[in-house]
């Protein structure tokens, strides 16, 4: 077991290294520390070495573990990096700061009226299927200008891209691409790399990184 302070020490000096190479600010990176499958007492030594912004793949899990924590700790950020079913859009929206995997017409309305009923506006980033692939949860690269301009007209607070490039292949034209989106349709949000790639990510013009292996260790 590596010590989570240093884990979480050096994944932010790995970012800083990258972000300098590309000429971009280390504070411009958001630095996600994604818990999922981890239980309190694995997430506690992070927030004390001061880390506020965590990610979670599953409402019902955020929901368990999360409330105590934040009662406990000030200033926790925490976003949704999985998959978000529409009937807990409502769940979502009151747990949640921000949302990364907005990506389909009926969750654009099921998200729109939970922050509508919440009284609460909470940003998303829409899930682009870089690769293609057929598995994989994201909306088509060719239907991406549709669902922006509905998420528009419904006014949600898009504020960038996300992606989850294919594994096994190098990542770096896939992120490449994303960027290249994101500039298309004037969004400033590029939610990309995880353990393996978010320094290429950060070269690459990543806002936020979603990191959990390599500052909690492998998922059992
Ligand atoms: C689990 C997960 C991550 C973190 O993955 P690691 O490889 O452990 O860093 C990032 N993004 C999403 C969407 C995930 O589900």
């Amino acid at each position: 077991m590596t010590d989570p302070a240093v884990a979480l020490a050096d994944v932010r000096s790995r970012i800083a290294q990258a972000a300098r190479i590309a000429q971009r600010e280390g504070e411009e990176v958001t630095l996600i520390a994604v818990s999922k499958t981890h239980e309190a007492p694995a997430i506690l030594p992070l927030i004390e070495a001061g880390q506020r912004v965590f990610g979670e793949n599953r409402v019902q899990e955020a929901a368990a573990k999360w409330p105590a924590l934040r009662e406990a700790h000030g200033g926790i950020e925490l976003h949704l990096v999985g998959q978000l079913q529409s009937n807990k859009a409502d769940e979502a929206v009151a747990l949640f700061d921000c949302i990364h995997s907005l990506d389909r017409p009926s969750l654009v309305t099921a998200l729109a009226r939970a922050m509508d009923r919440a009284g609460r506006q909470v940003p998303c980033f829409v899930q682009v299927n870089i690769g293609a692939e057929e598995q994989k949860g994201g909306c088509a690269i060719a239907d991406l200008p549709a669902l922006l301009a509905q998420a528009r007209a419904a006014e949600l607070p898009v504020v960038g891209l996300m992606c989850v490039p294919p594994a096994g292949i190098e990542a770096a034209p896939f992120f490449a691409l994303l960027d290249k989106l994101a500039t298309d349709h004037g969004l400033a949000g590029r939610s990309m790399g995880m353990s393996d790639d978010f320094e290429t990510a950060v070269m690459l013009g990543a806002t936020h990184v979603r990191v959990g292996s390599a500052l909690f260790g492998a998922r059992g």
